[in-house]
């Protein structure tokens, strides 16, 4: 046993414990839990916890259904929503075969996978996410679409609302389980909010995404209000995005950052940057991964369309954003197309993979865009090489399928549950006759 684990046990003791949640991820990105009695939890250390992994999604073939749960125990926390008195913990677990390996259809081994590849080539890759969703009044729907539980814009200060009550519950309960929270507001549609967590390593961030959620919930069913993470939940309103900033550093040093070059980018990052420019519309199935997250992209408000990057363009698919001079350690990108229904490991681990592609094969940074390119022609941007991102997840599919850096990154196994998974959704959303169909040609065809 080391010394994280008998922390671990010690902490169960002292703090009362009665049941240990062990968490994990399906391929989709939903959170699953098994809870465990204190007693069990030496030999969950030692030997793993079993489970029937063929009733996940996508995390065995059916022939190899016993898996094996292993607790993390660098991420033991308890569950501020569950009471000090005979309370709740969780742990992030890894997901093993029976055969004492890692398994490959494990999100967080994909992502695990991803860094240790970047590991390889001298560097470490941290994140800080702007998280944003919507509160609604209730999850049921009133006149076919969801109400908001206010009618507030971006930066909003809405006395006496929900809004502050929420946050300010939601961030306490983030802190309290160790998860630093830089700023929280009121977003751009009628009850939508963001919350913009600290950085930290791949992995822990893609772990505090999925606790996030699950505390985001928690908090609304607390307030009684809904929480929606839906890409884009309300017709004409903006959609939910995760805006996803990123850096590579080599031991101490942000490798993105050279003072003196254009944007104080490094050479480092202008090859990142024109990697994952290459392979954004390959992995767009995984950053935008439902029917629902294409209406964001092609509805405007502010969601990038567009393969293109840019210092403080907020149309771009990527963004260098403006940071305090001389603070080498914020050097950092911007991916403004991750939504905020994507499944964390996945999205995070192909994001990385495409970036170091960049910096393998020394690729070159196309000129920037200034312009808004949603204000050009189809010919202007064309001319200008501007590539639109994929039109649904359809065609998301499509370009996915060929795609060999996906097919790496994911695995084989995942990568077909992926695109089956996928492809059925797509089959159920084309044979629906929808509203705008009804509306528009009911009365006249
Ligand atoms: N909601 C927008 C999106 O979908 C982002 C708005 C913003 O944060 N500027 O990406
Ligand atoms: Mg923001
Ligand atoms: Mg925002
Ligand atoms: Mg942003």
């Amino acid at each position: 046993m080391d010394r994280q684990q008998e922390f671990v046990l010690r902490a169960v003791e002292e703090r009362d414990v009665r049941f240990i949640r062990l968490w994990f991820s399906d391929v989709l990105g939903q959170l699953k839990s098994v809870a465990i009695a204190p007693a069990e939890l030496e030999g969950a250390f030692s030997e793993g916890i079993g489970f029937d992994g063929s009733s996940i999604e996508g995390l065995t073939r059916v022939f190899e259904s016993d898996m094996v749960l292993v607790p993390d125990p660098s991420t033991f926390q308890l569950l501020p929503w569950r009471g000090e008195v005979e309370a709740t913990a969780r742990m992030f677990c890894d997901v093993w075969g029976t055969d004492g390996q890692p398994a490959a259809a494990d999100p967080r081994n994909v992502l695990k996978r991803a860094m240790d590849k970047a590991a390889a080539l001298g560097f470490s890759y941290y994140i800080h996410p702007e998280i944003e969703f919507y509160l609604f009044k209730s999850a049921t729907l009133k006149n076919g679409t969801p109400e908001p539980t206010d009618s507030a814009g971006y930066f909003d200060h809405v006395p006496g609302g929900t809004a502050h009550d929420f946050r300010r519950a939601a961030v306490t309960m983030l802190e309290s389980m160790g998860i630093s929270v830089e700023f929280s507001h009121h977003e751009g549609g009628p009850g939508q909010n963001e919350i913009d967590l600290r950085y930290a390593d791949a992995l822990t961030m893609a772990d505090n995404v999925m606790t996030f959620r699950a505390v985001v919930k928690e908090v609304a069913l607390q307030q009684g209000v809904h929480a929606s993470f839906m890409p884009k939940p309300l017709f004409g309103q903006a959609g939910s995005g995760m805006h996803t900033h990123l850096s590579l550093f080599e031991g101490e040093n942000n490798a993105f950052y050279e003072s003196g070059s254009q944007y104080r980018l490094s050479k480092t990052a202008r090859q990142f940057i024109a990697g994952l420019l290459h392979h954004s519309t390959e992995i767009a199935a995984v950053t935008n991964q439902y029917v629902n997250s294409y209406k964001r992209i092609w509805s405007g408000d502010e969601a990038p369309s567009y393969v293109c990057w840019g210092h403080n363009n907020r149309s771009a698919l990527i963004r260098v954003p403006q940071y305090n001079s001389g603070k080498s350690s914020s050097a950092r990108i911007e991916y403004r197309i991750v939504d905020s229904a994507a499944n964390p490991y996945l999205a995070f681990a192909a994001i990385l993979m495409a970036g170091l592609h960049g910096i393998e094969e020394d690729m070159d940074l196309p000129p920037g865009a200034d312009d808004d390119v949603w204000a050009l022609s189809r010919a202007e941007r064309r001319a200008l090489g501007i590539e639109p991102m994929p039109s649904s997840l359809e065609h998301a599919l499509d370009i996915m399928e060929s795609s060999d850096l996906v097919a790496e990154t994911l695995g084989e196994q995942v990568f077909d549950f992926f695109l089956r998974n996928k492809q059925q959704e797509w089959d159920a959303y084309r044979a629906q006759v929808t509203p705008f169909e009804l509306t528009r040609h009911f009365g006249t065809l």
